[in-house]
């Protein structure tokens, strides 16, 4: 079945949303797939929450000030707030009252001055930081792990450093909530969808995707049918300002 949309999304998570956004206020026609039935992706504000204390089942912190979401949410009335008190950790079933170790990590500090070819995080700990105190190499891992979801032996080094540099420049070291749910921000750039240009299939998981210049096709399975879906052609998206 051919398309009647010039681009084809794959999942409405806020990174296929705001993709419609763009593409749609450029007079694009659109369809997005997502598998799941209901859009926001990994940003889920629990729909059992209260107005003034959502329970936010995926993404909750907004690290930093950046443009792109302080923008939106002022123009969508949408409160921003700094949580305010103190760091508190647990190692080895004790609690600690401290700073996330992260903020003063002596393998962060080295890796700002690192300048050689990129590698692995785990490679850069075990040859550049071999001086440095086990317990730190271990807290800056967990880090990279946890806060990156990364496999500490595959994650770039200088993605890591970019997103730190990046980071700086908004503040990074700040974390804020959206007063009622970061789930306001994903109906925000819903709304902001061109509803002529936009067609919607929820409950669509995408099973395969065939792209060659000019054309591409994708196979997906919904509750009712097995279809197989094309958009093209691809090239003249590169004119889309
Ligand atoms: C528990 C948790 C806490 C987090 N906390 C924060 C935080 O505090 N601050 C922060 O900035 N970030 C946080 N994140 C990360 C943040 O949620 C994600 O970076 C962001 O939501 C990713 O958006 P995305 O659109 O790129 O991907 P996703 O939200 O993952 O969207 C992808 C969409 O594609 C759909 N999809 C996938 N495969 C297919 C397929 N084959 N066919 C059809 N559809 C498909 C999925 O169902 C999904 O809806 C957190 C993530 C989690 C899980």
């Amino acid at each position: 079945m051919a398309s009647t949309s010039d681009v084809l999304i794959v999942g409405a998570g806020v990174a296929g949303l705001a993709a419609a956004q763009a593409l749609t206020a450029a007079g694009r026609r659109v369809t997005i797939l997502e598998a799941r039935d209901r859009i926001g992706g990994r940003v889920f504000t629990h729909p059992a929450s209260t107005g003034d204390a959502p329970i936010e089942l995926g993404a909750e912190f907004v690290h930093g000030r950046p443009p792109e979401i302080f923008n939106l949410a002022k123009s969508a009335g949408l409160q921003l707030h700094e949580p305010q008190g103190e760091f508190w950790y647990s190692q080895n079933g004790r609690l600690y009252q401290d700073e996330f170790p992260s903020e003063r990590n002596p393998v962060f500090d080295r890796m700002q001055k690192y300048h050689g070819p990129d590698l692995s995080f785990r490679r850069f700990v075990d040859e550049c930081c071999s001086d440095v105190p086990a317990q730190e190499k271990l807290w800056a891992t967990a880090y990279v792990e946890g806060f990156h979801a990364a496999n500490a032996e595959l994650i770039s080094l200088r993605s890591i450093i970019g997103g730190e540099k990046a980071e700086e420049q908004i503040e990074g070291d700040r974390q804020f909530r959206l007063a009622h749910g970061y789930g306001g921000l994903v109906e925000v750039l819903r709304q902001a969808i061109e509803p002529g240009r936009c067609e919607w299939l929820l409950n669509h998981v995408v099973n395969t995707v065939r792209w060659k210049p000019g054309n591409v096709e994708m196979e997906m399975r919904s509750p009712s049918n097995t279809l197989s879906l094309s958009a093209v052609p691809l090239a003249p998206l590169s004119r889309c300002p």
